[in-house]
């Protein structure tokens, strides 16, 4: 057993009885979710997979899709005109928060709270919804490298309960960032947030993003690798909500987090990390699982301006199976 391994499982035991946060409840398919559920997951560039706990059971994707589909946004229309629709400055507001648009472009202030992902994923390409969602899901597949599925209740439910989501959609549409057909474009959202995965399918998405953009098992590109710097820099200033800060102190590495209790996470040239348990805190980001990356971070020396260490730990950690 390598290092690594056996870390992961010591921090799954360490934190699985960790009761802190609630499990979601304003999208009303969201409680169904166990409380119990926990997992840890790594994905090294070359494809090799570490985990502990629950990282095959399936739940929906929600924010972390925001990563990707503001991936598909700038290759459908370019850095400019994304930037045109969305900002890339962090609010230090909460994930569904409404009010600030940028006081003089109107525009939402980045892709990764709700308002500015609403605007990317209207940038999608498609001739029309039908279209789009098949770029969108594509977009997916060539991330998990294997088929993707939508959760039909957990997107009615959203869809019939996001009265919060449409109010900013009519707001970006008064000021001119999203086109006149919020209803396809806030379809496409919630179908967006419904994406089912696990807890190892997010760290395959984080490894891809980790490796330029290549999917380590597949191969194929998922993304162009020219946009890749663009995303993770975003998530690491913007990923987290009104955690951001805190987490680029304490953690170090760009990551994003979703109400479902996922949260991923880039180390660059390196891996992909992931986390999945449904306890949520005030902000919306799983409390196990900022634990788990606090102490991953430390252990590891992944904080990405930690000089002392040097990610070669890592590394090492992924390959041997003796004490040092
Ligand atoms: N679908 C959710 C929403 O729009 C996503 C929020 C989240 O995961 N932070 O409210």
């Amino acid at each position: 057993m390598t290092l690594l391994q056996r870390f992961l499982d010591e921090l799954y035991q360490r934190y699985h009885t960790l009761g802190d946060g609630t499990v979601a409840s304003y999208i009303p398919e969201l409680k169904k979710a166990d409380p119990n559920w926990f997992g840890i997951s790594v994905v090294t560039v070359d494809g090799r997979v570490f985990g502990a706990g629950d990282i095959q059971q399936k739940f929906t994707i929600q924010s972390v899709s925001k990563v990707f589909a503001f991936g598909l946004a700038l290759e459908s229309q370019g850095r400019d005109t994304v930037l045109e629709k969305v900002g890339v400055e962090p609010t230090g507001d909460p994930f569904n928060s409404l009010i600030r648009l940028d006081e003089d472009s109107k525009r939402p202030f980045n892709p990764m709270i709700n308002a500015g992902a609403i605007a990317t994923t209207s940038l999608i390409k498609g001739s029309g919804p039908t279209s789009k969602l098949n770029n969108l899901l594509s977009m997916f597949e060539r991330y998990l490298g294997h088929e993707v599925f939508i959760d039909m209740p957990t997107f009615m439910s959203e869809r019939s309960t996001g009265h919060r989501n449409r109010a900013m959609a009519h707001l970006m549409l008064h000021f001119d960032m999203i086109s006149h057909d919020i209803n396809a474009a806030l379809d496409l959202y919630f179908q967006q947030c419904s994406v089912m995965v696990t807890c190892q399918d997010l760290a395959m998405m984080a490894a891809t993003l980790a490796n330029k953009g290549k999917q380590p098992v597949t191969q194929k590109q998922a993304v162009n690798p020219d946009y890749v710097r663009d995303i993770l820099s975003v998530m690491y200033t913007c990923g987290m909500y009104n955690r951001a800060g805190e987490w680029a102190y304490r953690v170090g590495i760009p990551a994003k987090s979703g109400v479902s209790g996922g949260i991923l996470a880039i180390v660059p040239g390196k891996a992909g990390i992931a986390t999945f348990s449904p306890l949520i805190d005030k902000n919306g980001n799983s409390v196990r699982g900022i634990r788990v990356f606090e102490e991953l971070s430390r252990k590891y020396g992944l904080h990405l301006f930690d000089l002392s260490m040097g990610r070669c730990v890592f590394s090492k950690a992924t390959q041997d199976t003796s004490e040092s």
